[in-house]
């Protein structure tokens, strides 16, 4: 499937000819425009397979604008260049936008093809840790158990590419340090590509393989991180400390 975006072609793994690997993000000469001003101007950015990226930027600097790029939203980009990701793409935003009129498992499976639709969902549902929930209202759930939702809801759909737009802003500190530990277990099992927006540094690092730092409508900086035997929150040690807390 190839759609037009413009003058910019988003094409998608399983056409061939672009010389782009399959289960690669791939962003050459994005342009978006809103009036006069280019807030994507001429971007450049590449992830690979099972790559997790996070993005870091100053607010108004155009993350949520890639970000709706590369989850098709945004038909109005143009450029020369190349707009390519492995599908299918999920997206996780600030609040976990789960539908209050249907019970949690139904968000999970919304939209689901299958027999083993509602068997997967509530796998993915035991996975975020929320075994037993199945039939509660979204109001019913803190803050974190309904982004876990989101998660889960996310991940069934075994997605080449999980977009994350500052999925944890909204949650108090011990919430995200637990939802960091899930986030990395999750990805070291599903392996999708990951690009996620965060304020955070300490979020960047710690999720991160690779840090990107938006500025004036492209990559300014691109930093690989690499920790010796981290003791940060993605260890193992630390997930265990933190569970008996
Ligand atoms: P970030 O997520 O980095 O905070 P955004 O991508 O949301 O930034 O926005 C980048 C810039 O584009 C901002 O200046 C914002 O005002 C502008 N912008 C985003 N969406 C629109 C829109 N639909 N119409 C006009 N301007 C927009
Ligand atoms: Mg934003």
């Amino acid at each position: 499937m190839a759609t037009h975006t413009g003058g910019l072609t988003a094409e998608h793994p399983a056409d061939t000819g672009t010389g782009t690997a399959p289960g690669t993000v791939r962003i050459t000469d994005l342009v978006r425009s809103f009036g006069d001003r280019n807030v994507l101007d001429g971007l450049d950015l590449a992830v690979g397979a099972g790559e997790f990226v996070a993005l870091l930027g100053r607010s108004g600097s155009g993350k949520s604008t890639l970000l709706r790029a590369l989850a098709g939203l945004d038909h109005d980009v143009t450029g020369s260049g190349e707009l390519s990701s492995p599908e299918p793409v999920s997206v996780v935003f600030q609040d976990a936008r789960l539908l209050p009129w249907k019970r949690v498992l139904d968000n999970v499976v919304l939209g689901l093809d299958g027999p083993d639709a509602v068997g997967r969902g509530r796998a993915a549902l035991a996975e975020v840790g929320l075994a037993g929930r199945e039939k509660a209202w979204p109001v019913e759930l803190s803050g974190g158990e309904q982004q876990r939702v989101s998660l889960a809801r996310s991940l069934v759909r075994e997605p080449g590419l999980l977009l994350a737009d500052e999925p944890f802003g909204a949650l108090d500190a011990l919430t995200r340090i637990r939802m960091h530990v899930l986030l990395r277990r999750l990805c070291a099992r599903h392996r999708p590509a990951v690009l996620l927006v965060t304020h955070d540094v300490d979020e960047a690092i710690v999720l991160a393989d690779r840090v990107v730092v938006l500025d004036e409508g492209r990559i300014g900086a691109d930093i690989p991180v690499e920790l010796p035997a981290p003791r940060g929150h993605g260890s193992a040690e630390y997930a265990a400390l933190r569970e008996r807390l």
